[in-house]
């Protein structure tokens, strides 16, 4: 099912199609093999062939390297990057990269913007984002324990942090503390740029999710802030303006989270089909002829392409209309497409049988990877706040506050 497209855009989705074929969906069984860190060669020699496409980085500027696309032109190109976990790395569009490109392009003076976002654009830097901390619920960035304090021309940073996607490694973190304790809480935090060869900045450990530790990019870190020291020039937009640039760098961190898991939920639903096709129940009969199976076929392909619509009509309205008007529509996007997923991933599974929970298919390390898809980025629940709040709005109601 698809809208009309341009001949441009029919020509960019085959060409990507193309090297996901050809280049990403082989990789898989390296870094599987390797790990991210060990495959590094291949990866970036697959970026290259990129590069050299013209296929890099679809959401970032001309100007810094990148493709200038609007939302819903991405939205359509991410779908088939996304069919890989590794897609989005290597076309230059994977978080946490992207949102810390965006802040920067947005936010960053030109010093900062040299120094960090340079690199970063071209892919010869990692960052990572330091805001979730053990002690305090994740699900309310208004409340943060680390602290960033002016000492001269210097802040000094103390915190912990945990689940900082991509800190192994990283370049630099862009990092959430409070440096205003006594503002309004959403006036309280400042984002500030750290470099990881900072001393005080320590990587603790990297923390194995459903079992896989992973390396670099493919792994999520505890870290640690002992009286960090940087310069006041690392303050990344105005002081007391973290939550505000978090809200700006996450509405269109989440839209691009769901571009891609509709991605990984079609591949899955091509796999249960192959499967239900091919595995043979008893002479003669596939298991394709049982209508439990077709009712999870017919359901998978419903439910992704009734996904797929609300992605794109949400990337319109950004487009069209800003973030702002989209945030609603954002905040339902994020629950239900992971909905989608999970159900179209697990009935892709159970057709498999036990083969699923193998390796042997894509399937068991894409459950892994994006179990966190209603977790990570503000959890479901509240998501289902944002949207019942202002729905009970539009009739006159009051729900009152979730914290
Ligand atoms: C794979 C992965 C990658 C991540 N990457 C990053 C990263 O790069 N940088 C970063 O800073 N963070 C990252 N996170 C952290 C993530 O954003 C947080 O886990 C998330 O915001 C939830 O916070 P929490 O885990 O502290 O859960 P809590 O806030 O403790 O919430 C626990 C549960 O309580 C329920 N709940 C919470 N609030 C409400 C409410 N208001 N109403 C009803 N129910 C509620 C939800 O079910 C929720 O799952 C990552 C997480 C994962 C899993």
């Amino acid at each position: 099912m698809d809208f009309q497209i341009s001949d441009a855009m029919k020509d960019l989705l085959e060409r990507a199609e193309r090297h996901m074929e050809e280049t990403v969906f082989p990789l898989e069984a390296v870094v599987h093999e390797k790990g991210f860190t060990g495959a590094r060669a291949e990866l970036e020699a697959a970026r290259d062939t990129v590069k050299a496409e013209g296929l890099w980085a679809p959401q970032v500027p001309k100007e810094w390297g990148g493709m200038s696309m609007p939302f819903r032109e991405h939205a359509q190109l991410m779908r088939v990057f996304g069919k890989s976990t590794l897609g989005p790395y290597v076309f230059g569009c994977q978080a946490p990269d992207a949102g810390n490109i965006e802040l920067l392009v947005e936010h960053g003076t030109d010093a900062q913007k040299d120094r960090f976002l340079a690199p970063l654009v071209r892919g010869e830097a990692r960052s990572c984002f330091s805001m979730t901390e053990p002690e305090r619920a994740g699900s309310n960035p208004t409340w943060l324990e680390t602290r960033a304090v002016r000492d001269g021309d210097e802040w000094v940073i103390d915190g912990r942090k945990w689940f900082t996607t991509g800190a192994d490694g990283a370049d630099f973190a862009i990092v959430m503390a409070v440096t205003n304790p006594d503002a309004p809480p959403h006036q309280r935090a400042s984002m500030i740029l750290v470099p990881t060869s900072t001393p005080g900045f320590q990587h603790i450990r990297k923390i194995p999710i459903v079992g896989e530790e992973g390396s670099g990019w493919a792994s999520h870190s505890e870290v640690g802030y002992e009286s960090c020291r940087v310069p006041v020039e690392n303050l990344l937009g105005g002081e007391g303006m973290g939550f505000l640039l978090a809200q700006n760098r996450l509405g269109p961190g989440r839209i691009h989270h769901c571009m891609r898991w509709i991605g990984l939920a079609e591949r899955a639903l091509e796999l249960m089909c192959k499967r239900a096709a091919t595995r043979m129940i008893a002479p003669g009969k596939p298991l394709a002829t049982r209508q439990t199976v077709q009712n999870w076929i017919a359901e998978s392909r419903a439910g992704i392409d009734a996904a797929r619509l609300y992605v794109e009509h949400a990337a319109w309205t950004i487009d069209e209309q800003g973030l702002y008007a989209a945030r609603q529509e954002i905040s339902a996007i994020k629950f239900f497409v992971a909905d989608v997923l999970g159900a179209v991933l697990d009935k892709a599974i159970q057709t498999h049988g036990a083969l699923g929970l193998t390796e042997d298919t894509p399937l068991s390390h894409i459950w892994r990877h994006e179990r966190g898809a209603r977790i990570y980025d503000g959890p479901d629940e509240v998501h289902k706040y944002v949207v019942a709040r202002k729905e009970l709005k539009r009739h006159g109601l009051e729900l009152g506050s979730a914290r």
